[in-house]
């Protein structure tokens, strides 16, 4: 072989070997050996390998003994500068470990789009020469622009952009004269300064405010959790902005992430226009030109705030002073395909690492994060009162049993609709359910409009036409009568578009809205949307969890919770905490001081301990209830918790799959561990493949990832044959 000849012929500079990853379904990274006169490249960078028949872009993990075995040379050093700093490759090697899952997806999934493939970030530049030096000293060079650009480049320790220097004709003469010559440089990571627009002024805080920020004030040198709790308009915002300020001052970086639908245009503004910085924003809707920008100044330090979503919270930080998260509790956090975590968590685990505060915000805290709370190993601070002095609505539930229903709604929740419409009011009626109907049936012969790759229905889109699965996203035209027997079809289950129909046919002239991801699909529209609410224009507000998040929705007077079954019914573990949080999101998201808001639940058990608990007792209260519920069934976060998941186009095989693992597992591992199943997914079949699940509990967790360790090693591939393909979800937040 070619390079072996070259280590002989060498033998005082061995070549060096480098541990690297690729992404892919490969536990480990792989060795490969440098050739002699290439530059090595640093951990973080990447380089181009051969792999297998082709080649491939990989990122350098660290240096590697050479081993005695044979090695492939690396084809080429990509970048000359790491793309990622120490500490944040070693956080993603700690989020490989903990998550279970394949170091190469992990640093691969924290790049931004533009560098996973070979995308070179080398820019045309220009140096000074040495003649060019005497040509400004003696003044050969006469031209005034042509004297600028060598002074520039005088003054500059490097080379100089070209586009950032002169116009293409003064730099062709200065190239022609030999004044300077053509490099080439790392782009630099540029970032504006200043936002450029008026600077909006802080209120003055109330009193809880003052005592959260000095209280994160005082501690910001150093690491520390804290969570602020403050019902929706307590002016939690105002707390960060108010710290994020001080962070901003003292020229440290501060890193704000958010659900992805709280992440407006309008929120954006509000900390550009207060903090008089241009926030570098990283979410997964930018075009990746714009992302990688914003990627690479917050890598260099150069942006100081940014604000993003999920994906954000493995972006370096070299300079951090401060991480916030807001709606701490919000699922959207957890990554739910793929390489499975959650930005809470990591962030929590990051702010560690990098020594430096954490904020976790929200009206409706995690059980997780409130038990570290009670537990004291979190600060807890509480915002009891709305910024605005509105008082917080009433909750009322409205026993719909043996009412005569009209699409979905009851006579009290249709006259309390009218009275607050009349009144002035606007009404939100929150039902997390998109479509019109959740299924097409036939009252003669039984037959249901299913999905053919999954065990789940069709929803029908009324004013699409199409029958749909929100699971694989497949779709059909809606059949005029039964397929199977041809008499007319029913509707079963309502969906916002029904309700919409139905308060447009009941409520005319007095215009609605409807907020789903249907109905926002299209540019601008859920912008014009809420801005038609804002105006007053629609007095009538329809839609899915999409209202509990991120808007609010000053002129809403009535808050009219449709369904409240389908939460408190659910079969994961963590429906009663899901409901109580939605419907105290939605709650809070209305009135203001002269209009007090009411908020009406509809519900068949108007008896449920949870929903009593929060008629009668404060959120903390629920919480404090549901968290003895889990310790009396020992789940999370009572116990530490991980799924594996397995799926195949065969049941059998996924079944059986598990089965092994399951028995090896018991055999292997002590009592700590406890097994449960195999049992079928929630969803038992998607996309055409058959589902099964494992739980896995521990009250260490240490026994937990010995436990998954042991999978690993026993079974040796997420790819095992026969078409299965199986995955470790730890710290699962739903078991579908
Ligand atoms: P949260 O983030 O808790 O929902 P915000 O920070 O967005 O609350 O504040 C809600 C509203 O109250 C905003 O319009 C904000 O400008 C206003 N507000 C917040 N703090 C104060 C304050 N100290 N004085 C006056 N208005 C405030
Ligand atoms: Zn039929
Ligand atoms: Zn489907």
């Amino acid at each position: 072989m070619d390079h072996d000849h070259t280590a002989n012929a060498h033998h005082a500079a061995r070549p060096t070997c480098w541990t690297v990853v690729v992404p892919g379904p490969f536990f480990g990274g792989f060795t490969y050996h440098l050739e002699a006169g290439q530059t090595p490249p640093c951990p973080g960078a990447r380089v181009r390998v051969p792999f297998g028949k082709s080649e491939r872009v990989a990122v350098v993990i660290e240096a590697a003994e050479p081993d005695g075995q044979e090695t492939r040379p690396i084809a080429a050093v990509l970048d000359p500068e790491p793309l990622l700093d120490d500490r944040t490759l070693a956080c993603l090697r700690w989020a490989a470990a903990y998550y279970h899952h394949p170091l190469g997806e992990v640093v691969f999934a924290a790049l931004p789009k533009a560098l996973r493939g070979e995308r070179e970030l080398q820019v045309e530049a220009l140096s000074l020469t040495e003649s060019g030096r005497q040509a400004l000293e003696d003044g050969a060079a006469r031209g005034e622009r042509q004297r600028e650009a060598l002074a520039t480049l005088k003054d500059a320790d490097d080379a100089v952009p070209a586009t950032a220097l002169a116009a293409a004709a003064v730099r062709r003469r200065l190239i022609e004269h030999g004044w300077a010559q053509i490099v080439s440089m790392t782009a630099p990571a540029d970032w504006p300064s200043s936002s450029e627009n008026d600077k909006t002024t802080a209120p003055a805080l109330k009193n809880e405010q003052a005592v959260a920020v000095e209280a994160v004030a005082a501690g910001l040198a150093r690491f520390g959790a804290w969570l602020l709790q403050g019902v929706t308009g307590s002016g939690k915002t105002e707390v960060y902005l108010a710290l994020i300020e001080q962070v901003l001052e003292s020229g440290r970086q501060v890193l704000v992430v958010v659900p992805e639908i709280s992440l407006t245009p309008q929120l954006i503004q509000r900390f550009a226009r207060r903090l008089d910085v241009v926030p570098a924003v990283l979410h997964s809707g930018l075009a990746d030109g714009e992302r990688l920008a914003a990627w690479r100044a917050v890598a260099a330090g150069k942006a100081q705030l940014v604000i993003g979503t999920r994906s954000a919270a493995f972006v370096p930080l070299p300079k951090a002073g401060l991480i916030v998260v807001d709606e701490e509790h919000d699922a959207a956090l957890k990554q739910q395909e793929g390489f499975l975590y959650h930005a809470r968590d990591v962030l929590v685990w990051r702010a560690r690492q990098l020594d430096v505060p954490i904020l976790l915000g929200s009206a409706t805290p995690s059980l997780e994060t409130l038990r570290h709370a009670w537990d004291g190993r979190y600060h807890h601070l509480h915002l009891t009162e709305r910024a605005t002095g509105a008082p917080m609505p009433n909750i009322h539930c409205l026993d719909i049993r043996a009412q005569p229903m009209e699409g979905g709604l009851s006579p009290a929740l249709m006259r309390a609709i009218e009275r607050h419409l009349l009144a002035g009011g606007q009404v939100m009626l929150y039902l997390n359910r998109r479509g019109y109907a959740s299924s097409l049936v036939c009252h003669a012969c039984g037959w249901v409009a299913g999905c053919p790759h999954c065990d789940a229905f069709l929803t029908w889109h009324r004013q699409a036409g199409r029958l749909r699965c929100h699971h694989c996203g497949f779709e059909q035209g809606v059949p005029a009568d039964c397929p199977s027997c041809q008499a007319p079809l029913s509707v079963r289950g309502m969906g916002t578009e029904q309700l919409e129909d139905v308060l447009a046919a009941r409520f005319p002239g007095f215009g609605i809205v409807r907020l789903d991801r249907d109905a926002t699909a299209g540019k601008g529209v859920m912008a014009e949307s809420l801005a038609r609410v804002a105006r007053g224009e629609a007095r009538l507000v329809v839609g899915t969890q999409m209202l509990v998040k991120g808007h609010d929705f000053p002129g809403v007077s009535l808050v009219g919770v449709v369904n409240a079954d389908q939460a408190l019914f659910a079969s994961d573990f963590r429906g009663p905490e899901r409901f109580a949080q939605s419907l105290l999101q939605v709650a809070g998201r209305a009135g203001r001081a002269e209009r007090p808001g009411e908020v009406l639940v509809q519900t068949h058990d108007p008896e449920h301990p949870v929903l009593r608990r929060l008629l009668s007792e404060d959120y903390e209260a629920v919480m404090a209830a549901e968290l003895a519920e889990r310790e009396q069934a020992e789940l999370p976060p009572t116990r530490f918790a991980a799924l594996v998941r397995a799926d195949a186009p065969n049941g059998a095989a996924a079944r059986a799959f598990l089965t092994r693992v399951a028995d090896d597992l018991r055999e292997r591992q002590g009592d700590e561990l406890a097994v449960w199943g195999p049992v079928s997914a929630p969803l038992a079949r998607r996309a055409g493949r058959y589902r099964f699940q494992l739980l896995l509990l521990a009250r260490v967790r240490s026994v937990l990832h010995q436990a998954l360790w042991q999978v690993d090693e026993s079974v040796g591939s997420r790819r095992p044959g026969q078409g299965l393909r199986w995955s470790v979800d730890v710290d699962p937040i739903d078991l579908a």
